[in-house]
């Protein structure tokens, strides 16, 4: 296979590769370690399918906004692709691009029938009214409908967007086709065919698979100090069970900054205060910057916020033993060197936050068959299939002398190469 090209003005900046030019890389050196062929690696290290849409919404004062949104399909050979839709100002079409192909990784992880697809919007929903919102997520769904739908493509929350969001979206794509559709997007109200555990499910996720890796390098999660950078969905979610399974946590944050607090937060207060983005922090003057929260003492470092937060910069101060990566992509693949070589165990992001699009397919299937399961049907089935794909990568990465991001791309990508050599593309 021929070496990942590194853009002409990344060569003369001399700058870090881009995390989608990382993920070719890891892809490339999963694929090789595998031994499939160089088509394998043409075919999966895009997506077959990005979809750019201009979405025009009438703003409350009457004046007209024009978005710019994205959806990405990286893979159908497995099943219809599936993943969320992000609400964020520094969306990009490589991001979501990037996004889609984890989320390919993440079924694959863990034997989902579905590959990878990722939206997003440009917007700041923080700035936005409900209205506007309501109208942004329906043209949203308008302009992308010829490409999605229950047995194509199937989206769910991600950054910023949430029940309210997905039931305007199902609401709206209902009425396109004519017919009800639940099982065009997870992540609903239960009301609307929602899935009793899906909201706290990434958390839950986390939880899963920290406690494999407590185990692993020999500590205890009770009583372990822990950081969480980030307080929305998976953070808040994630410090209040950990904070309830009698982990200290010390560190949290949010957009604004953050608060450490040796002796541990008190963690129920602080949900108490936060506001509907998950921010808390801009109540106290004492709080310290994100980064700082980062190098703090601690033994588990839950970064579940966002992008390329562990760096080269900061990867050699980080205190944890282990780095569970509850966000999309927070640590560059320097930083993954570091702290593999410093002894770190780091369980890697399409791992640690694939519990959300688990019970995500739980909600698809029951949608389905019109049959709803009980909640400790779902924490039962989550838990078995976490459990086991934690150690699938666990003991491939001691058995081919990997670190645990190749190992989760090397199982992750298996199934994917497979179905594509089966159907004939490759
Ligand atoms: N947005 C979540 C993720 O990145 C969930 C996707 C889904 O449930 O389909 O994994």
């Amino acid at each position: 296979m021929s070496s990942l090209t590194i853009s002409k003005e990344n060569k003369e900046a001399k700058q870090a590769p881009s995390l989608f030019q990382s993920t070719q890389h890891i892809i490339q050196q999963a694929l090789e370690k595998l031994n499939y062929n160089e088509a394998t690696y043409e075919l999966l290290k895009e997506p077959l399918r990005v979809l750019t849409v201009r979405i025009p919404v009438r703003m409350d004062d009457g004046s007209v906004r024009v978005f710019t949104g994205y959806r990405a399909q990286h893979n159908d050979s497995v099943g219809p692709t599936k993943g969320g839709i992000r609400f964020h100002p520094d969306v990009t079409e490589e991001e979501v691009k990037s996004l889609s192909i984890w989320m390919s990784l993440k079924c694959g992880i863990t034997g989902l029938p579905y590959g990878g697809g990722k939206g997003g919007i440009q917007c700041d929903p923080r700035t936005m009214s409900f209205a506007e919102l309501e109208r942004l997520s329906r043209g949203y769904v308008r302009a992308i409908s010829q490409i999605v739908g229950p047995t194509k493509d199937i989206p769910a929350p991600d950054v910023f967007t949430n029940s309210q969001i997905m039931a305007w979206m199902m609401d709206e794509y209902s009425h396109i086709r004519e017919f009800d559709s639940p099982g065009f997007i997870t992540g609903k109200p239960l009301v609307l065919g929602g899935s009793v555990g899906r909201e706290s499910s990434t958390a839950k996720g986390v939880t899963i698979v920290m406690r494999e890796a407590a185990k692993v390098v020999g500590i205890a999660v009770e009583g372990a100090k822990v950081i969480v950078q980030g307080f929305g969905n998976a953070g808040s979610f994630l410090a209040k069970f950990l904070h309830d399974a009698g982990a200290k946590v010390v560190g949290i944050s949010d957009a604004y900054g953050a608060l450490y607090d040796p002796e541990g937060l008190d963690i129920d207060s602080l949900l108490d205060k936060r506001d509907s983005f998950g921010t808390v922090t801009t109540l106290f003057p004492n709080r310290i910057t994100n980064q700082e929260l980062l190098v703090q003492p601690c033994d588990i470092l839950v970064p579940a916020a966002i992008e390329n937060q562990i760096t080269e910069e900061n990867a050699p101060q980080i205190q944890a033993k282990i780095v569970v990566e509850a966000a999309n992509g927070p640590t560059t693949m320097k930083a993954t060197e570091i702290l593999t070589q410093r002894g770190i165990l780091i369980v890697p992001d399409v791992l640690a936050s694939a519990g959300g699009v688990v019970v995500s397919y739980f909600e698809w299937v029951q949608n389905n068959q019109g049959y709803y399961w009980a909640e400790d049907e779902v924490n039962e089935k989550l838990e078995r299939i976490l459990v086991q794909s934690f150690h699938q990568i666990y003991q491939t990465s001691l058995q081919r002398g990997v670190d645990m991001r190749l190992s989760a791309y090397m199982v992750g990508l298996r199934r994917m190469a497979e179905a594509v050599r089966w159907r004939g593309w490759v």
